[in-house]
């Protein structure tokens, strides 16, 4: 790898945002440590980017086992940029069957903050120490708007799980602003990937969340790129511990009207 230029890992690159931001790091002659669990779709984006003069490193691997992270990770001398965006979107929502606090499989539960929380942990502390050990570095987080309120459409786990892991940003760009690292997230509304399935979002469902975006649509993975890119600029020394919402206007919305929520048939609520 050409030690002059810079070294970004991408965390579920292989799909969706993640790999709209490992092509445009590649585009702009960025070296790569590519980390996801999809090793036939890794193999493929490897290829597509072959394009470009940028060194690819991929590790088929997945972030919630810790030696595997450490493994892929640990001969890493300098990290420029982590992108830290794997995760998944599982477990029903509160419309939906199975997706009420009191009927939510606690299996569902647990995977879903296993991946977006403590495979998130495993890689934001080896980043982390890399970076700190080097006194340079800057981690991009992909949150999510249904970890910063209330998101009937999302399920328990997948807000908690991202509410966390804005909480996470925060609390780490406090004590990381002392070693030259900054870390931020972006936080973007509904966007078309795979995380519904390769077969995408049931038309009723995809209808019910167009409804809550000003914008009319799903982004596109690529709508993201700009922000994650200014997040990780070296232009950009003095943003850290943010979180930087691009959700095409859902936030200045209701997202539901209260008739849509569940409730016990009592006539009205509160009553
Ligand atoms: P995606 O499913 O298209 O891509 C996610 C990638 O992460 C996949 O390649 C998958 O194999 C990988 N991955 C999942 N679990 C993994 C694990 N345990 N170990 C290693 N790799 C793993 O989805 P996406 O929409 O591009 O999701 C990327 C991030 O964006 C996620 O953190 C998601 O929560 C967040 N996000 C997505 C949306 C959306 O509407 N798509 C909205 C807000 C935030």
């Amino acid at each position: 790898m050409a030690a002059s230029r810079r070294l970004v890992l991408v965390t579920g690159a292989a799909s969706g945002i993640g790999r709209a931001l490992a092509m445009a790091a590649a585009a702009e002659g960025e070296d790569l440590l590519l980390l996801d669990k999809d090793g036939p779709e890794l193999e493929r984006l490897s290829n597509a980017l072959s394009q470009y003069d940028s060194d690819v490193t991929c590790c088929e691997l997945d972030i919630t086992d810790r030696a595997q992270v450490e493994a892929a990770m640990r001969p890493i001398k300098r990290l420029d940029v982590a992108y830290l965006n794997a995760g998944i979107f599982a477990g029903g929502n509160m419309l939906g069957e199975h997706g009420q606090i009191d009927t939510l499989d606690p299996d569902v539960w647990h995977r879903v903050i296993d991946v977006n929380l403590h495979g998130f942990f495993n890689t934001l502390q080896v980043s982390t120490s890399i970076m700190k050990s080097a006194g340079t570095g800057s981690i991009v987080v992909t949150a999510s708007t249904s970890g910063m309120r209330a998101e009937p459409l999302a399920s328990y786990p997948y807000v908690a799980s991202k509410a966390a892991v804005i909480a996470l940003v925060r609390q780490a760009a406090l004590e990381l602003a002392g070693f030259g690292v900054r870390i931020n997230a972006f936080a973007p509304g509904p966007v078309r990937t795979n995380i519904s399935g390769s077969n995408g979002m049931d038309p009723t469902k995809q209808a019910t969340w167009d409804n809550t975006i000003p914008i009319g649509r799903f982004a596109e993975p690529d709508e993201l790129v700009p922000l994650a890119r200014l997040l990780a600029a070296p232009e950009s020394s003095y943003i850290t511990g943010s979180i930087m919402v691009a959700d095409g206007g859902a936030g200045s919305l209701t997202q539901v009207p209260a008739s849509a929520l569940p409730s016990a048939d009592i006539g009205s609520r509160f009553r």
